[in-house]
């Protein structure tokens, strides 16, 4: 068996033309601009790029863009109270402190201190909390790309068997809350976890979000399984060139896949665009109300508890 190819560059173009349509729409019958502030603190090279990369998307899709670029000695409360200013700014709808923070700023303290209604990344425990509950909320960028990956190959998921490797609050956590909404059977895994290669055999939809190169071997994945491969790992390929892998061992893992995510081109730029969507729904609900049309809701589960 030879897996297709999950396109994650095709889906973002795909969901940023979406975006820049309701953009317009919003633009031209509520005089609404979707405004996007981006706080980044610090030099660290690999979060300017991403940036760099946030505001080109976010322009190009018609939203309205904030920068604010602050020093590596900036305060944990000159950043909190730079998020309130935020909090406070009418044009702004989502706010995005890029991570990691530096060493000195208490990260935990900034985030929470982001008005939950502005928390575009998803992360204040209040959008988790919804999350877990099964509430509509705001859904962290990178899990709910995920989530559109997956249903461009399976619309739909009951009871299928899920496991999702890696417990982070930025990606396995909410990635297997939003598998469970969709009525999957969901296994989290983590470094503690016994017999993995095992259990991921047991996976029709396997996610790795782990951090590691290559983690998943071929022969740990179910025959026809969907692969979402989150890891995005820096390593020194045999001509000496650096080069991007992910936590899945692609070429073994394509002769059993049925479908799988490249890296790069498959979640990474569903992350920004899935950022992007986030923002415009912050303005929709912010002038329209929580129960105006989204785009791209995620529903809340068949049978809540
Ligand atoms: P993280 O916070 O470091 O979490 C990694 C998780 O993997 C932890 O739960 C850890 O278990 C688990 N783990 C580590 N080694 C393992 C092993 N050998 N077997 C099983 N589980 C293992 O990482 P993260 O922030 O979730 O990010 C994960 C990866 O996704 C990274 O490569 C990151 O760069 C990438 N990422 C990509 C995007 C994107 O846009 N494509 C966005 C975010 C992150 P414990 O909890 O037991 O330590």
């Amino acid at each position: 068996m030879t897996a297709a190819l999950i396109d994650g560059r095709a889906a973002a173009e795909r969901l940023r033309q979406r975006i820049a349509v309701r953009t317009a729409e919003l633009s031209a019958t509520h005089s609404l601009v979707p405004g996007l502030a981006v706080v980044l603190v610090g030099e660290d090279p690999a979060s300017q790029v991403y940036v760099a990369s946030k505001t080109k998307q976010a322009l190009a899709s018609g939203l309205r863009h904030f920068d604010h670029r602050l020093p590596a000695t900036t305060s944990t409360a000159a950043l909190i109270a730079l998020v309130q200013t935020l909090n406070a700014q009418a044009d702004v709808h989502g706010i995005l402190v890029q991570l990691p923070l530096p060493a000195n700023v208490d990260s935990a303290a900034v985030l929470a201190a982001i008005d939950p209604a502005k928390d575009v990344d998803g992360f204040h425990a209040m959008n988790a909390g919804r999350l877990a509950l099964g509430q509509e909320t705001t859904v962290p960028c990178t899990p709910l790309g995920c989530l559109i990956l997956i249903r461009e190959v399976m619309d739909d998921l009951a009871g299928k068997r899920a496991v999702v490797v890696g417990r982070s609050n930025i990606v396995g956590k909410p990635m297997a809350q939003l598998l469970l909404q969709k009525d999957c059977t969901v296994t989290m895994a983590h470094s503690r976890t016994r017999d993995l290669p095992q259990l991921c055999r047991e996976a029709e939809i396997l996610v790795a979000a782990i951090g590691r190169p290559k983690v998943i071997a071929g022969d740990w994945i179910r025959p026809g399984a969907i692969v979402i491969d989150v890891g995005i790992n820096r390593i020194t390929g045999s001509d000496g060139k650096s080069k991007l892998t992910g936590d899945v061992d692609f070429d073994a893992a394509l002769e059993h896949a049925g479908a799988i995510t490249p890296v790069p081109g498959g979640v990474g730029p569903m992350t920004i665009a899935c950022l992007l969507l986030n923002t415009v729904n912050a303005a929709i609900r912010s002038r329209l109300g929580r129960n105006a049309p989204l785009l791209h809701t995620f529903s809340a589960p068949h049978h809540p508890h």
